[in-house]
């Protein structure tokens, strides 16, 4: 019998997963280790975009990262380093950059997908308070070759319902007259949406609270009790909390977490940077992706949201004004009424990846009641609410009556155990 749970980490994953468990009659714990709002949930662009259900490792990725090793501004780079869980990881990651592991990636993530909006649009039915917009999204590139390139590489997911439509440089400036004239080419995914991430944070939290929620802030996790097969409790702070059920949501610290208790997962930061920018100076209606620069733009009630660059081996906050530049100057490129030589106050966020560029949801190997919902890479908002779900079922024994055994299958923990009972390039 379940009837408590406690989930390590309160960003946007562990919130979803404990604002359902607490739907489906549990008692919830909520344990993190910030004292507030820090984590890559509230720094991020907020973006609901089934239509990216694509993983990162893509054919080509790292040696175009490779290519990029000497620009210090390039959206996608890999730190020098020997940390051995960081070279394995790469390693491992370059393994996965062909096209079978690629296109199953596709396949997986758009059948995760295929509920995302609906469970967005629940939140709002069922009292989560958070900024919502429904305006659509815009993909614009420079060329039609990079369009075209984007769109050879990245199906669009038509089968769950998310379209994406070609449109003219000047049909894509009737939509958003801020786009300079080098914008050329361009898609409409009309079924996109966005969010402040900050207030779905907020909302989800608040909407625990008044599910009877517990929240432990400044309590970082640091071990992990079990007896046999079970795990009874973990240690926060001093404390020992225990429950029926245990539920690692902890972002890019997740892999230690897991090693602790007994199955290291390999996931390693994404580190991204962004900005907001709140002069005016350029307004929007849509979400826009700046194609070449791999930027993206999100307008919020009060503010434009720009985030962008992929950097690997870096596990801390720190930023380099380099890369802000870089996406400064990609930005004025694409929406010229934006001031070159701004200079934005940047954050950063650590995105978990994983070397194969899918979440990690479900049972963790060798315990009974440990789970984990984490590695969730570039899309954690987006497939928060679904994962939230794959947690509930596999909780409640349901995934396989219901079907979703089918669905969570590539997620699983398990695909890490090397045949010897040891994990694959753990990190
Ligand atoms: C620049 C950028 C842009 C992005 N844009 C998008 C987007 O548009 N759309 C989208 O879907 N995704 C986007 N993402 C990805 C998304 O932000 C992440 O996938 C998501 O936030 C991960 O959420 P999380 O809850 O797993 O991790 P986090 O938000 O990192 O939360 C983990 C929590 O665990 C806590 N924790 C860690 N260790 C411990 C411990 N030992 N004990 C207790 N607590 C612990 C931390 O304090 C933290 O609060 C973006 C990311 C970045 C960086």
């Amino acid at each position: 019998m379940t009837d408590s749970a406690v989930i390590v980490g309160a960003g946007v994953i562990g919130l979803a997963t404990a604002h359902r468990l607490a739907r489906d009659g549990l008692a919830v714990t909520v344990v993190d280790a910030a004292r507030g709002d820090t984590g890559a949930s509230v720094h991020n662009a907020g973006w609901i975009v089934p239509i990216m259900s694509a993983p990162v490792p893509a054919p080509g990725m790292l040696g175009q990262a490779l290519r990029w090793m000497a620009r210090k501004d390039s959206p996608l780079y890999v730190r020098p380093s020997l940390r051995p869980e960081h070279v394995r990881f790469m390693l491992s990651m370059l393994r996965h950059c062909n096209p079978r592991d690629f296109h199953h990636g596709i396949e997986a993530l758009v059948s995760l997908n295929e509920r995302t909006v609906s469970l967005f649009d629940e939140y709002e039915k069922e009292g989560v308070r958070f900024e919502y917009h429904r305006t659509g999204q815009l993909m614009v590139f420079h060329t039609r070759e990079a369009m075209r390139r984007y769109q050879t590489e990245a199906e669009s997911p038509e089968r769950i319902g998310h379209t994406a439509e070609p449109l003219s440089g000047d049909e894509l400036r009737d939509l958003e007259p801020a786009l300079g004239r080098h914008v050329r080419a361009g898609l409409q995914c009309p079924q996109e949406r966005h969010v402040d991430p900050a207030s779905l944070v907020k909302g989800l939290a608040d909407r625990c609270r008044e599910r009877g929620v517990r929240f432990l802030h400044n309590r970082p996790v640091t071990g992990i009790r079990s007896g046999g097969q079970e795990v009874t409790s973990v240690l926060a702070g001093g404390e020992e909390i225990s429950g029926d059920v245990f539920v690692l949501a902890a972002g890019v610290h997740t892999g230690t977490l897991s090693r602790l208790a007994g199955f290291p997962l390999p996931i390693q930061p994404g580190k991204g940077y962004g900005f907001d920018d709140t002069s005016g100076s350029v307004t929007l209606r849509h979400s826009v992706y700046l194609g070449e620069a791999k930027v993206a733009v999100a307008p919020l009630s009060d503010r434009l949201r720009f985030a962008g660059t992929m950097e690997f081996g870096s596990f801390d906050s720190t930023i380099d004004q380099h890369r802000l530049r870089g996406i400064v100057r990609s930005v004025h490129e694409f929406l010229p009424g934006f001031p070159p030589g701004s200079q934005p106050r940047g954050w950063t966020g650590l995105r978990p990846m994983t070397p194969d560029g899918l979440p990690v949801i479900g049972p963790l190997p060798g315990k009974d009641n440990i789970l984990v919902a984490s590695g969730h890479c570039m899309l954690g908002v987006t497939l928060a609410p679904m994962t939230a779900e794959l947690v509930s079922a596999q909780i409640k024994g349901a995934h396989q009556a219901s079907g979703i055994a089918r669905t969570v299958h590539p997620f699983t923990p398990q695909r890490f155990a090397s045949r010897r009972g040891h994990t694959t390039a753990a990190g």
